[in-house]
């Protein structure tokens, strides 16, 4: 039995989502769509948002894996009263890994050719014709090189960007320069000269887009930010940018949401806001990895993308 609890809105897509998704994969299972019409100790495989109804966990005796239809967890780590003994995984699916690809590529090649300046209709200078800069003379720097970080990554080397990646453990990815760790951090940010967020948000990442990570960064650098709000220090931005060691800065997650109008980050000319749109769950492509996982579990085969509970993503 496999129950949806995610937004209600969302019940009959994902139902001919699930549907499909399981006759293509030829793969019996029954899907419920209302968590208060379905005993949940009958439940073998729970699906779960942040907008869903409050789903009560205490007699899941059945469950074999609690999927997140969102790729960050922190909403979920949260909650006391998950069970630590149920794989825990995190929506990774091709729609929403395209999704994001599309929005960090389009945002660091606004970045990169400076189209802010033309479509502003005034110019720094009326007439010039010196060559710009080619992507091969643009370093790039992405924060988290997991499912999204990774992709993005990828799609920025094979446009042409020098890019480097930064994660926890360390990464081996052809042509792109890979930092680990906390001793590696400078360096990584000294080469991005535009920098891209995808980090999930733990106890380790809060804030850690501060003052002092802001001030390693090669001035002028350009900053998006397409992971959680929680990442950055509201205040230091504002500052950095005041300042003028940030350019600009493209945010698209934040503290509270949805913004709110009175936000300073709304009216500051050196910040785009966009409204939690980088990049979204498609259930097309999302139930399919989703049955893709059970399969693998009915098959005795591990589940992949579980969050780690002590890392906290
Ligand atoms: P993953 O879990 O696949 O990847 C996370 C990456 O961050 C990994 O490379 C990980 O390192 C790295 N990382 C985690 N903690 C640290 C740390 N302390 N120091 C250095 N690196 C660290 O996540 P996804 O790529 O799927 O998603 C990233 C985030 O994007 C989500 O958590 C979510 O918040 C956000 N998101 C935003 C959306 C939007 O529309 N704005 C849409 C979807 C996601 P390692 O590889 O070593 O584990």
């Amino acid at each position: 039995m496999i129950l949806y609890g995610g937004a209600v809105d969302g019940r009959q897509n994902w139902r001919t989502a699930l549907a499909t998704a399981l006759g293509e994969a030829n793969l019996a299972a029954s899907v419920a769509m209302d968590p208060e019409a379905i005993p949940i100790d009958e439940v073998d495989y729970l699906l779960l948002d942040a907008d869903g109804p409050t789903v009560s966990l205490a007699k899941a005796t059945r469950l074999k894996a609690i999927f997140s239809l969102w790729a960050g967890v922190d909403w979920l780590v949260c909650r006391d009263d998950l069970p630590r003994n149920v794989p825990l995984v995190h929506m990774a699916e091709d729609g929403m890994t395209r999704g994001m690809c599309d929005y960090v590529a389009g945002h660091v090649m606004r970045y990169h050719l400076g189209l802010d300046d033309f479509l502003s209709g005034r110019p720094a200078r009326d007439w010039d014709t010196t060559a710009p800069a080619l992507s091969s003379q643009r370093t790039v720097g992405v924060m988290g090189l997991g499912v999204l970080g990774g992709a993005a990554a990828r799609l920025l080397r094979d446009i042409g960007f020098q890019v480097s990646g930064w994660s926890r453990r360390r990464k081996d990815i052809p042509s792109i320069t890979c930092f680990a760790g906390h001793e590696e951090l400078a360096t990584f940010l000294a080469r991005s000269q535009i920098l891209v967020v995808l980090l999930p948000l733990t106890g380790s990442t809060e804030r850690i887009v501060d003052a002092s990570l802001l001030k390693q960064l090669p001035e002028g650098a350009c900053l998006i930010n397409a992971a959680r709000g929680g990442l950055i220090d509201d205040s230091d931005l504002i500052a950095s940018l005041e300042e003028g060691t940030l350019k600009h800065a493209t945010l698209d997650a934040f503290r509270e949401e949805p913004l709110p109008r009175s936000h300073r980050f709304r009216s500051h000319p050196r910040i785009t806001v966009t409204p939690h749109i980088a990049s979204v769950t498609r259930p097309e492509t999302a139930a399919r990895a989703i049955v893709r996982q059970i399969s693998r579990t009915e098959a005795g085969l591990p589940l992949e993308h579980v969050v780690d509970w002590s890392a906290g993503y």
